[in-house]
């Protein structure tokens, strides 16, 4: 199962520039992660300032 980002994100963008696989882009109103991009390391979710990125 990927990793999900919830909707306390803010759109600050730290996540995605951490992300290895490049799996995590910017949506309409906050980034999301493609599930077939993520490999579910957890890199993102000690990035977050917010802890909006879980895994799910
Ligand atoms: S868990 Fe890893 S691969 Fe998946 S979105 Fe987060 S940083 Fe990217
Ligand atoms: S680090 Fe957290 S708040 Fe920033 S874009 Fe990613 S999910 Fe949103």
């Amino acid at each position: 199962m990927a990793h999900v980002i919830s909707t306390e994100c803010t759109s600050c963008g730290t996540c995605a520039e951490a992300c290895p696989s490049e799996a995590i882009s910017e949506g309409k109103s906050q980034f999301v992660i493609d599930a077939e991009l993520c490999v579910d390391c957890g890199v993102c979710v000690d990035e977050c300032p917010v802890e909006a990125i879980s895994e799910e």
